[in-house]
């Protein structure tokens, strides 16, 4: 990464939309934006570009780029430019000119790191752009970027695209293949981070168990921690999104004698009924079910993260119940459930028996009611204990406000919060003993 310099020219406001994958593109968009002499704001509807890196993956995610299109129109003056970047173009291409038709440039998933070319154009010769080619790109090392998470930590991709085909997913049409980052320039990269203080790093992908097999290199992702531990000023490693089909176990004992990659999984089962896992075009269910076990077995205080789909084509009462109790039986530490989105261009649009919206949420709640229930009593478990806990917010006592931050067995925005009332600075590592549960979720922490 090179330093960003502030030339002081036009401003740059951007909204980064989904998940912490496309975090990193807006970081790198942002990146080369400032490097090039952009002021980059945070006051976004006031800036003379105004750029929203979109989402896609589900109709969801879709609406809700949308609105966030529709309000910025809304809002901005014609001499605003729009630059809208990511999943939401490599879906929709030049159709979404037709639907927003105040919309300046378009650029896909493979194509946002030219953005100061396509500002020039837009800007300079007035020209409306398109730019939405074959996803091949991924970024390294050399990319400026401009980390906004919290000081603490900072997430690492290691690879883009996915080479599974899930039948309901349209992941790998919008991202590609999967392709693996060089072990070394991931390595630069996360020295890099480390000399601006960062503490953690969460290595993402959308398989990261994969990271390497595309280069038919063996055991990458274990060669990558065990560089990534002799980084000095890195504490924790946090791996999400690991597939079970390609999980190496060589991790659990990574982990087992590591003190620096978290005691934390987070596998994607999402569901354990064989009939639907087969239809989904995801491995059987016993596959995931030896990775926990082993993992327990190993690592007892290991936290566990997972995700669900409810509501497929096909799911019927008895698909369910089995995934109930399952849910019951694995007491995962943190569980997320979507309710399935028939996507066209996928195969599972096609599969007959699709269930009403009013099934599918109803499943939903029920699975999510239980799963609150095992959070809070896993957390409750934790009462009395002491974990040491990154700082993401500062205490603000003026404004009134706790201050934020997680352990090993919390990932930072998507699992519950450690909240605490004394005055640690942010990014900070201090030993917190948890006192109560605040919530379901977040734990009321203190000093030692
Ligand atoms: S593993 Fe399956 S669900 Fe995940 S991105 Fe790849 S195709 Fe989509």
């Amino acid at each position: 990464m090179t330093p960003i310099k502030n030339k002081g020219k036009l401003t740059v406001g951007l909204v980064s939309l989904g998940c912490p994958k496309n975090l990193i593109d807006s970081e790198v968009i942002l990146g080369k934006l400032g490097e090039k002499g952009y002021i980059l704001t945070s006051s976004y509807l006031s800036a003379d570009i105004i750029i929203v890196n979109t989402c896609s993956f589900i109709s969801a995610a879709r609406e809700e780029s949308y609105e966030v299109i529709s309000r910025i129109i809304r809002n901005k003056s014609p001499h605003q430019k729009l630059i809208v970047c990511g999943c939401l173009p490599q879906l929709e291409k030049r159709k979404l000119f037709s639907k927003f038709p105040e919309i300046d440039a378009l650029l896909g998933t493979s194509d946002f790191h030219q953005i100061d070319k396509v500002i020039e154009k837009t800007i300079l010769k007035k020209e409306r752009v398109f730019s939405v080619s074959k996803p091949q790109f991924i970024y390294n090392s050399n990319f400026s970027r401009l980390v906004s998470t919290p000081p603490g930590y900072a997430y690492l991709k290691i690879a883009e695209g996915c080479s599974n085909r899930c039948s309901y997913c349209l992941i790998p049409r919008l991202r590609g293949s999967f392709r693996s980052r060089e072990i070394n320039d991931v390595i630069k990269e996360a020295k890099d981070l480390a000399t601006m203080g960062i503490k953690e790093v969460i290595l993402i992908a959308q398989d990261t168990s994969f990271y390497g097999n595309d280069r038919g290199e063996k055991n990458y992702l274990s060669s990558l921690l065990k560089k990534l531990e002799k980084i000095k000023g890195i504490e924790w490693i946090r791996l999400l999104y690991l597939h079970p089909l390609h999980f190496d176990f060589e991790i659990i004992k990574l982990m087992k004698y590591s003190s620096k990659i978290c005691r934390y999984l987070d596998i994607p089962v999402q569901h354990t009924h064989n009939d639907i896992l087969k239809l989904m075009g995801r491995p059987p269910f016993e596959k995931t079910l030896r990775i926990i076990e082993k993992a327990r077995e190993n690592i007892p205080e290991i936290s566990l993260r997972t995700t669900l789909i409810v509501g497929f084509p096909g799911e019927r009462e008895h698909h369910f119940k089995k995934l109930l109790k399952d849910i019951e039986k694995l007491q995962f530490d943190w569980l997320g459930v979507f309710t399935y989105s028939r996507e066209k261009g996928t195969p599972a649009y096609f599969m007959p028996s699709q269930l009403p919206h009013e099934v599918k949420e109803k499943r939903k709640k029920i699975i999510l009611k239980l799963q609150q229930s095992i959070t809070e009593k896993k957390n409750r478990e934790r009462i009395g204990k002491t974990y040491p806990v990154i700082v993401d917010i500062a205490l603000d006592i003026d404004l009134m406000k706790e201050g934020e931050g997680h352990t090993f067995f919390q990932a930072p925005e998507i699992d519950g919060k450690s909240v605490f009332k004394e005055p640690f600075s942010q990014g900070s590592i201090f030993q917190g003993k948890v006192k109560e549960v605040k919530n379901t979720f977040d734990l009321y922490v203190c000093r030692v």
